[in-house]
């Protein structure tokens, strides 16, 4: 089999690199060693920053209707109520932020988002394709399946998980801690007893470990969430969990109807040593893994694959140069060490959920892609920062980003005349946060370069080889 991009692993990451990469009319096939999509609702809450690469992507609508807001949480202390608690700090959204509040879905519920998506736009997965072996040379990648075939790809990318069998493969190196030395119960529950309109959680003094009770806005289900005691073989049958239950919160064993998924991990928090070798990129889980205190995790692996994913089609389809796809462990690399410092403080509490989680201060300043030539005022957007959403003479920006395209802002000063490709021009007043000038937006909504006039726009389109 003959691909341009072999992406291994159909999890968020995978799905959404597949979208991004199919939208651009690029070759690309995802392989899944499972029959299936991924059955439970693990990574379940998205940073208002995904809401926003989700829109691009043409999946919010689907994704708002899939969910719902995060329950206000309920604190019980001896079978009563004893306190609201408030995960996160409201933010109010605003032209420029239209989206401030996490957002929930089910992970199973967004995979399946993602695939319909990725199906919409003629790509497909691959089920049932487990790759054991990735060799490579200077003009492609060999991936080497259980089943005995082989896949042949100019470029491969590992978004096969935490414990991703590429990356293995490969010799990268993973370097972290263990957040946490005490086994997490994660499991997808039907529960009798109580109500959907809290996320219930019972404090670790009532039995030697946090639990918590979220229930999963679409579905009949409660996500379950238990720290057990250093050194218990977690037991994820129906009684197992039932006990679990019954001795930590005053529901009784039997309230727990029926376990539809359940797992167990341990918190860790570890960096791949390299997000590239030649030509296979690490993505999502196989880059970074995280503690799931915070919900950055999946929110860092969509990113990943929206940062890698307009970098591919711009060299396969779009002859940029190869050099583009340096940016790719330049660009993510230091964001998921970053957000990976946030998880392990969410989780040790010294770290309080809010502007930090968001994902929506991130940006790529000191990018070797970023070019800003302005000395712009004291809180106005810079290169690098992600493009804030506005109403320029009558256009939504965000309707203007939407799509595979660079977009160039041309705000209170003279557009260029000349052609500019398959970059969308768009022409208005000076405008909030940007001020007067012109800005190139990324695909992937980071204002690549700004400048006060249309002056080295050419030598920075060649610069980045779009021209
Ligand atoms: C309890 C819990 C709660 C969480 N909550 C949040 C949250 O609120 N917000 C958040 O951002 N994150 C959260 N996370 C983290 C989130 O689930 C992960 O970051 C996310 O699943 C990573 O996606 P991925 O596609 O990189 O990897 P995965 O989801 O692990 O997908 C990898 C895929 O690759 C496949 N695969 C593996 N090996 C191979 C192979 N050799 N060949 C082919 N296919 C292969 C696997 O079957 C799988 O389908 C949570 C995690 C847990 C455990």
């Amino acid at each position: 089999m003959n691909t341009d991009v072999l992406v291994v692993g159909a999890g968020p990451t995978g799905l959404t690199l597949g979208i991004d990469l199919a939208r651009r009319g690029v070759d690309a096939l995802v392989v899944e060693r499972d029959g299936t999509l991924f059955p439970g609702s693990r990574g379940k809450g998205f940073q208002p920053r995904t809401m926003e690469v989700f829109d691009d992507l043409g999946v919010l609508d689907a994704i708002r209707a899939a969910g719902g807001t995060y329950p206000v949480g309920m604190i019980w202390r001896g079978g009563r109520r004893a306190g609201e608690h408030r995960m996160f700090e409201p933010l109010p959204a605003s032209e420029e932020t239209p989206y401030t509040e996490p957002w929930m879905v089910p992970q199973w519920r967004t995979q399946e988002i993602l695939r319909d998506r990725l199906e919409e736009l003629g790509g497909k997965v691959a089920f049932g394709r487990e790759v054991v072996g990735v060799l490579q040379d200077a003009n492609g990648v060999t991936a080497h399946l259980a089943s005995g075939g082989t896949v042949h790809a100019r470029y491969a990318v590992a978004a096969d998980g935490g414990r991703s069998a590429v990356r293995r493969a490969l010799g990268v190196g993973m370097t972290g801690e263990t957040v946490d030395p005490r086994p997490m119960l994660v499991a997808d529950v039907r529960i009798d007893g109580l109500d959907r309109d809290n996320w219930h959680f019972f404090p670790a003094e009532e039995a030697g470990g946090r639990l918590a009770l979220c229930p999963l806005a679409g579905t009949e289900d409660f996500q379950l969430t238990a720290e057990l005691p250093e050194g218990t073989e977690v037991d994820l049958t129906l009684d197992g969990i039932r006990k679990v239950v019954a001795d930590r919160t005053h529901l009784a064993a039997q309230d727990v109807t029926e376990v539809r998924w359940a797992s167990d991990f341990r918190p860790r928090a570890a960096l791949a040593d390299r997000f590239r070798v030649g030509r296979v990129f690490l993505a999502g889980d196989a880059a970074h893994v995280h503690s799931p205190a915070g919900g950055q995790g999946l929110n860092t692996s969509v990113q990943d694959a929206y940062n890698l994913g307009w970098k591919l089609g711009a060299v396969l389809t779009g002859g940029a140069r190869i050099a583009l796809l340096d940016s790719y462990e330049e660009e993510r690399r230091p964001v998921a060490a970053r957000m990976l410092g946030v998880s392990t403080g969410v989780h040790r509490g010294e770290v309080r959920r809010g502007k930090e989680t968001q994902q929506l201060a991130l940006g790529y300043p000191e990018s070797s892609l970023t070019a800003e030539t302005r000395t712009a005022p004291a809180g106005a957007v810079r290169a690098g920062d992600r493009a804030p959403d506005g109403r320029v003479d009558g256009v939504r920006l965000f309707d203007a980003f939407r799509g595979p395209h660079w977009t160039l802002l041309a705000l209170g000063t003279e557009a260029p005349d000349e052609r500019l490709g398959a970059v969308r021009v768009v022409r208005g007043r000076e405008h909030g946060a940007y001020g007067k000038g012109v800005f190139l937006v990324r695909p992937d909504g980071y204002i690549g370069w700004a400048a006060e006039t249309a002056d080295g726009l050419t030598e920075y389109l060649v610069r980045i080889g779009l021209r």
